[in-house]
């Protein structure tokens, strides 16, 4: 499919994450008021203002009225698919509404962002196979680096909804009980390996109350967002066994401020890599339910031009979202509108690919190079930046910058 076209003439540069192919859904601040808005080139269309304009009408009362995607999500994939016909009809070249919907225009440049939508839960995954077989290396030996599950099934943990930020939301570096192998004993400490981790969020934007295939988790998508599970990995490697990690991923998660949907990756599906154990019926997939979506790391220390220190793609994972979803269900686990799924870390087969500090640094043996500097994990200061863009025909479907700063930690909080 080509560049669509718009009146908005920088919507249309091959520079933009924004065209009218992508129609990324966001909340942003206008006149002092969070109102659901769309980014297109370099702006946001107020779509609260369209609809109280009766210039989109999704359902029988207001949808944007408050400032969250969910009640979208909730009218269906028939309202999902109402929403991008009548924004490309009001956007596109010649459009007769140019002259109202110019009014209803802000610059994204400076602008307030928040959460996309209310988040309801959220599930974190481990269904990268190198990251899984790095991770698993370093802790387990080469021989037993994946779990004998992996093969079979999405590894995940239940996170937690609270603790999810929108990007741009400074991060503290957390305190948290440690013990290195040779320490006697455990000890309160701030993390001292504190972490990023790149991955892709799904948005559930449709309820099940009982399983669902993985061609009907596809179907209940209703779009991506960007994600970094920040991670402190010495918390982690005390506290996981047996029932996996816990304060160790509970002090931030940030998302990108604009949600994909769905339909704006259809043209970049791809299929998954291929499988020397089959998966169980129920993990089959139907069909290509990856995305060819290159992403990239930025490490940007207090002071200092930013380093990219990894580029991967969405299309190494092992699982899909569609996948994951599917056997979240399984138990009957009821999902629903604003549940949030991280995809798990997105690395590649190569050193530069790794979705992880912990993986780029080999555990902090290896301190990579940033700038002048070098890195085994995060310093105070640090600007972690992701980005993802799947490339078009003379376009790219974006998410605009997943950013979030790594502050010092607080004084002892239990200190008296
Ligand atoms: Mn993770």
């Amino acid at each position: 499919m080509p560049l669509e076209r718009s009146w908005i003439e920088s919507a249309n540069s091959p520079e933009t994450d924004f065209p009218l192919n992508n129609l990324a859904l966001g909340v942003f601040t206008a006149d002092g008021v969070q109102r659901c808005g769309v980014a297109i080139g370099d702006r946001i269309l107020d779509a609260t203002g369209l609809e109280e304009a009766g210039l989109l009408t999704l359902g029988d009362t207001p949808v944007l009225d408050l400032p969250f995607w969910n009640e979208v999500m909730e009218l269906g994939p028939e309202a999902w698919t109402a929403l991008r016909d009548r924004l490309k009809e009001l956007l596109r070249e010649g459009a007769p509404e140019r002259d109202i919907v110019t009014s209803l225009l802000h610059p994204m440049d400076g602008a307030e962002l928040h959460l996309p939508f209310a988040i309801s839960e959220f599930t974190d995954f481990y269904a990268g196979r190198h990251h899984a077989t790095n991770v698993g290396t370093m802790f387990r030996g080469a021989e037993n680096a994946l779990p004998p599950n992996w093969l079979h099934i999405p590894i995940g943990y239940n996170g937690r909804a609270s603790s999810v930020v929108v990007a741009g939301t400074d991060i503290r570096r957390p305190w948290g009980q440690l013990k290195g192998p040779n320490d006697p004993g455990p000890r309160f400490a701030p993390s001292a390996r504190f972490d990023l981790e790149l991955e892709l969020g799904a948005i559930v934007g449709q309820a099940s109350d009982g399983t669902v295939t993985v061609a009907e988790a596809d179907a209940m998508i209703f779009g991506y967002v960007l994600l970094n599970d920040w991670s402190a990995r010495d918390i982690q490697a005390w506290e996981y066994q047996p029932l996996g990690p816990f304060q160790a991923k509970a002090t931030a998660t940030t998302i990108s401020p604009w949600i994909v949907m769905r339909a704006a990756l259809e043209p970049f599906r791809c299929a998954s890599p291929a499988r020397e154990v089959a998966l169980l019926p129920y993990l089959e997939e139907p069909g290509p339910m990856l995305y060819d979506i290159a992403l990239e790391v930025d490490l940007t220390p207090e002071g200092a031009s930013p380093t990219t220190i990894a580029r991967t793609n969405y299309r190494e994972m092992y699982y899909s979202s569609a996948q994951q979803l599917a056997h979240h269900t399984t138990s009957g686990c009821p999902m629903n509108v604003g549940d949030l799924l991280g995809s798990g870390t997105i690395s590649g087969p190569t050193k530069d690919s790794r979705g992880s500090l912990l993986e780029l640094s080999w555990g902090g043996k290896e301190p990579i190079p940033v700038g002048n500097q070098t890195r085994s994990f995060l310093e105070d200061g640090d600007t972690i930046t992701l980005r993802g863009t799947a490339q078009g025909d003379g376009y790219r479907i974006g998410f605009g910058p997943c950013a979030g700063k790594l502050l010092p930690a607080l004084a002892d909080p239990y200190a008296r």
